[in-house]
């Protein structure tokens, strides 16, 4: 399918009937502006709101709906929240189903294979990868999305964001800690970047490539 789509998408530009670099654009819209800037406004809201972030946590789609984000992918949504004593985290075991309107487009590494199996196998090595060691005494718990619902990871609020207000809150917000294997970012940290979607994907964790370690 992949191929499919690669080998089409050569053909086409080559015609000239798309500009691939348009093509880039659109896409990373999708991936790291547009879908996670709308969970990220969700979660800073419940970082700062109680009442919302009650609703939030009872009625994920509608609290989600009030903020103007819903539709396609986003139809059940439930909302799983971060503690020091459980952390959740969030796969499509079966494909790749992923909350579209709250976080755009899922990542490779999401609908990868290894990705799939492991999360469900060995969460704490997954995390792990993705730099993210819990304590022993953190519960981890899986999710497995399905085509009826769809999880958004409410993480939880770095220390030191008190006086912060929603918009700058809302930048400390990673499209990875909305999927369970990171955690927002340190308020000192912000600045590094839009959602630190770049570094997470270099990490390219669960292909638990073993050609990283099998060098020299
Ligand atoms: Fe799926």
């Amino acid at each position: 399918m992949d191929l499919r789509v690669r080998a089409l998408e050569t053909v086409l530009s080559r015609k000239g009937y798309i500009d691939p670099a348009a093509l880039d654009t659109l896409i990373d819209t999708y991936q790291t502006r547009i879908g996670p800037r709308n969970g990220a406004r969700v979660v800073a809201k419940a970082w700062v709101d109680p009442a919302f972030k009650a609703w939030l946590l009872k009625d994920g789609t509608a609290a989600i709906a009030s903020l103007g984000y819903s539709g396609r992918q986003g139809e059940h949504m439930v909302v799983l929240e971060n503690t020091e004593a459980v952390h959740h985290l969030v796969v499509c075991t079966l494909c790749s189903c992923y909350p579209w309107p709250v976080l755009g487009l899922p990542p490779t590494w999401y609908k990868s294979a290894p990705y799939r199996s492991r999360a469900v196998r060995e969460p704490r090595s997954v995390l792990a990868e993705f730099g993210l060691h819990l304590p022993d005494s953190t519960e981890v718990r899986v999710w497995d999305s399905t085509a009826e619902v769809r999880y958004l990871v409410l993480p939880r609020r770095p220390a030191g964001s008190e006086g912060l207000g929603e918009e700058a809150l809302a930048a400390l917000v990673t499209r990875d800690s909305m999927i369970g294997v990171g955690e927002a970012r340190a308020p000192s940290a912000e600045g590094q970047g839009p959602l630190s979607a770049q570094a997470s994907a270099a990490s390219a964790p669960a292909s638990a490539a073993p050609s990283s370690t099998s060098s020299r």
